[in-house]
């Protein structure tokens, strides 16, 4: 704790009083470590796929381009790598959007029901090659919500590509909605490897991973969950995890439902 004192004081005249301004130092303190630990992990992140790119086209250049199929080869890995650069660079600045409070909602009201079918159907089309089965359960009665469509797009893509990643070939993953009092719950369940009990809060933090190998090899940046859980609460809304090591994870997300008048 840090102390400023400043004298109330008219000229020449009696000090009338004492102003005491207590900074919290360690606050302060703890927000540029944050910030320099995040300066520190991107620039990580971009040295990696940089210097692989480097010494494959190093490679290349001494020799390996005569061969036809080692240069398909080493030029697949350097294009993955551009890719896992633009994604990177792309949640950087989104977050960046985020943190500077310079992007809007633009919401709608919307059923969400359909709104999640039409997302499962989605990745359902793509989803061919671990043959993930997804199990969908949801609540009979209609429920509307006001979203930003985009942004809750690319919250339950995320959401829902991690749980894919994460699954075992042929796994289920089940997504089901709750109405609970003023709110909806949606749940994304996989059956996949789970994560640890300390660090299912810090999975929505900055660039952590629990497996920092594992989660490169499956092309994460690290930031999916974190942009997800800034976009859920711009919508005023709640996202956390519930996993058991080894058996599986839910991904919980509440929204606040619209009432919606009903004409009889
Ligand atoms: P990444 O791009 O690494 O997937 P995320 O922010 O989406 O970044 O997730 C952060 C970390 O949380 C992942 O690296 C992984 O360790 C863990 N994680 C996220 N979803 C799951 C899941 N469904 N099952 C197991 N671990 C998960």
């Amino acid at each position: 704790l840090e102390a400023n004192f400043s004298v109330i004081q008219e000229e020449n005249g009696p000090i009338n009083g004492l102003i005491t301004v207590l900074h919290d130092v360690t606050e302060e303190e703890k927000i540029e470590q944050d910030r320099r630990e995040f300066v520190a992990n991107v620039s990580h992140e971009l040295r990696t796929p940089l210097t692989t790119m480097k010494s494959y086209l190093e490679a290349l250049e001494d020799g390996a381009i005569e061969d036809v199929e080692l240069s398909r080869r080493f030029l697949g890995v350097t294009q993955n790598e551009t890719e896992r650069m633009i994604r990177l660079v792309n949640d950087l600045l989104q977050l960046s959007k985020i943190d500077s409070h310079d992007y809007r909602l633009t919401t709608d009201t919307i059923e969400l029901r359909s709104f999640l079918e039409l997302t499962l159907d989605r990745f359902e089309m793509l989803a061919t090659d671990k043959n993930i089965i997804f199990n969908r359960k949801f609540s009979n009665k209609p429920i509307y919500v006001d979203i930003d469509q985009d942004k809750m797009t690319q919250v339950l893509d995320n959401i829902i590509s991690n749980a894919m990643k994460y699954s075992p070939e042929g796994g289920t993953v089940r997504i089901r909605t709750l109405q609970q009092g003023e709110n909806v719950r949606i749940s994304i369940a996989d059956q996949g490897m789970g994560i640890p009990r300390e660090s299912q809060t810090k999975i929505f933090e900055r660039f952590y991973r629990v497996d920092k190998a594992r989660a490169r090899s499956v092309g994460g940046t690290g930031l999916g969950l974190a942009i997800a859980k800034e976009l859920v609460q711009a919508h005023g809304g709640h996202i956390w995890a519930q996993s058991e090591y080894g058996k599986g994870t839910t991904i919980f997300i509440t929204l606040p439902y619209t009432v919606k008048e009903v004409k009889a």
